[in-house]
């Protein structure tokens, strides 16, 4: 190679490896002759320096990446039409928290296995109504799901993860909680006409600060005063409660 060929051609080197990449032809003869090149994932093409110049680089590599993109576009698409575009309203319940709540409550009465969904199905489902709920609960909760199975419009989210299996300790799921309520705040907000958060822990308030922005009606649906958390529920528009309780001991 001449002086300013090899130039060139180091320079092409350097343009290779900022992008992890390799030169593999050993000359330059021109920047209108194709050379060989590999990029990180070892795809091979061939390639005009000028392409390359001006910043084309893998088309194996661009091709993967479309397609990539357009599995992530058509799994979003197939939520879209929730309710035909219609209104509905969106409830997301910590079954965790509200159980935990229960078990303070109705304390005393044994180890039968205690669910608020019952009462929850009776006071606010509705057939005739658009609805879409989300229920979150780790695996020891699990048999709440019978009063109210997973259907089109009821999803159960299931953590079957423990932190101590010995201690029986599981992993909270306030986290699943504010992720799909933000999700779906953010993806359906003009169609959410209320948005109801079953659980009454701070540690849920995102999901209120996200339905607050976009202007969403917001209730907090809790147990108990008890372990009622006041921030909480002076976040949203109303907090109803469960079961009043006459006589707390
Ligand atoms: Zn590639």
């Amino acid at each position: 190679m001449r002086k300013d060929e090899n130039l060139i051609y180091q320079n092409l080197q350097k343009i290779a490896n900022k992008m992890d990449g390799t030169l593999i032809s050993t000359s330059f003869t021109g920047d209108f002759s194709k050379l060989l090149w590999e990029c990180k994932k070892g795809h091979r093409w061939e390639q005009t320096p000028a392409h390359i110049k001006r910043g084309d680089w893998c088309p194996h590599c661009r091709v993967q990446e479309r397609r990539q993109k357009n599995k992530l576009l058509a799994k979003r698409k197939h939520y879209t039409p929730l309710f035909n575009g219609k209104k509905f309203e969106l409830f997301v319940f910590d079954i965790n928290n509200l159980v935990k709540r229960m078990e303070e409550v109705f304390n005393g009465s044994g180890h039968r296995k205690i669910s608020p969904l019952k009462d929850i199905k009776k006071k606010y489902f509705n057939d005739d109504k658009n609805q879409l709920i989300i229920f979150c609960a780790s695996k020891h909760l699990e048999y709440c799901k019978e009063e109210i199975p997973d259907s089109d419009t009821v999803l159960w989210y299931i953590e079957e993860k423990y932190k101590e299996i010995k201690e029986n300790q599981y992993v909270d799921v306030d986290c699943p909680v504010v992720a799909e309520a933000v999700y779906f705040i953010r993806t359906y907000e003009s169609q959410i006409s209320k948005f109801y958060l079953g659980g009454q822990d701070i540690d849920l308030n995102f999901a209120v600060k996200e339905a607050k922005k976009k202007k969403i009606p917001t209730t907090l649906i809790a147990v108990s005063n008890l372990g009622l958390s006041r921030t909480l529920s002076e976040m949203v528009d109303k907090t109803e409660i469960l079961y009043e309780l006459k006589s707390v001991r």
